[in-house]
């Protein structure tokens, strides 16, 4: 199943596209997941990431757009709340 996350930016940052290297997070070793049950909407995660992956929603709290995220774990470092934790990809 393929899952369309639409993940217009706040922020300055050109959006991932498919380019000669393909999609992005196939590159990824670690996978970050969010817990939006304790979000707090405070919108660190899409502001620190380095690949503009992460849309955060007041209703929805924080989406990924996995095939582009990389697996930095700067996401989850930066969360105030420990709402987002990182799994090894496949697991
Ligand atoms: S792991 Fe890195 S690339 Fe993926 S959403 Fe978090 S900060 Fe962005
Ligand atoms: S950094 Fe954590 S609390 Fe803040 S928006 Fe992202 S997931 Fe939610």
């Amino acid at each position: 199943m393929v899952i369309i996350v639409e993940t217009k930016s706040r922020i300055p940052l050109a959006k991932p596209k498919l380019g000669v290297a393909g999609k992005t997070g196939l590159w990824r070793l670690e996978k970050p997941i969010i817990d939006n049950n304790k979000c707090v909407r405070c919108y660190l995660c899409e502001i620190y990431c380095p690949a503009n992956v992460v849309r955060v929603e007041r209703d929805s709290g924080a989406i990924i757009d996995y095939d582009y995220c990389k697996g930095c774990g700067i996401c989850a470092n930066v969360c105030p709340v420990g709402a987002i934790r990182m799994i090894k990809e496949g697991d």
